[in-house]
């Protein structure tokens, strides 16, 4: 109902009391008279709703939940904490690292912080390996929270940004996203003579590139190589 109900507003003054104390435990409070035999309590996060028989006073409505108050004021915590966790519960998924299904289920900042410290453990290393074999030399690597691509290069700057999100693939999608940004220093578009280039060090680069677009969902993790 989005009115209040009449008898409600008429009433509002016996109520205001409870309302107030109710109010500074973050709880507001709503009294519906209707058709029902017992006054029934219902407790959500930050609501109390109370649902009384038409005929019973406002008087003894609001005696009734004046007993119930310290019931209300205990309970009310847990019920915001365990709405809390199963909320955090139903966010958080099964995580794969570096393509493989993890037994645990994380929280999405604890999963990045999770890959975040997995990929620069990697990275060094990586790069030492492809560029050479490239040919090109990055100034800066940097590991960034990127949720529209896989990677990026500042090709003036020779910048490579890696996102966050490579771990939950194998590892050759990483490598492959490495020498990608790292052909971009050879030349900085999509030509023919780029995809040469990729495919010139990784000949199977395609299936890594496949792997990271058809995976990709749009709320989860970054569909495109940059
Ligand atoms: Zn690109």
């Amino acid at each position: 109902m989005l009115k209040p109900h009449h008898r409600e507003a008429h009433h509002s003054l016996i109520y205001q009391p409870l309302h107030e104390q109710l109010a500074a435990a973050g709880i507001r409070l709503q009294v519906r008279h209707k058709r029902v035999k017992n006054i029934n309590f219902r407790l959500k996060p930050n609501l109390l709703a109370v649902s009384a028989p038409s005929k019973l006073s406002s008087q003894k409505v609001a005696a009734a939940i004046t007993q119930r108050l310290e019931w209300v004021l205990t309970q009310h915590p847990k019920i915001v904490a365990a709405h809390h966790s199963r909320d955090q519960y139903q966010r958080s998924e099964t995580v794969r690292l570096w393509g493989k299904e993890q037994s645990i289920t994380m929280e999405e900042a604890q999963r990045l912080e999770w890959y975040r410290q997995e990929l620069s453990q990697v990275m060094p290393s990586l790069f030492a390996k492809w560029q050479p074999i490239v040919g090109q030399w990055a100034s800066e690597q940097r590991i960034k929270k990127m949720s529209t691509r896989w990677g990026s290069c500042n090709v003036k700057a020779r910048r490579v940004w890696l996102s966050v999100y490579l771990p939950a693939f194998p590892i050759d999608c990483t490598e492959y996203v490495i020498v990608h940004e790292l052909c971009h220093l050879h030349h900085a578009n999509h030509s023919p003579d780029f995809w040469q280039a990729v495919a010139k060090v990784m000949p199977d680069y395609r299936y890594w590139h496949d792997m990271l677009a058809g995976k990709a969902t749009a709320s989860q993790r970054p569909a495109n190589i940059d």
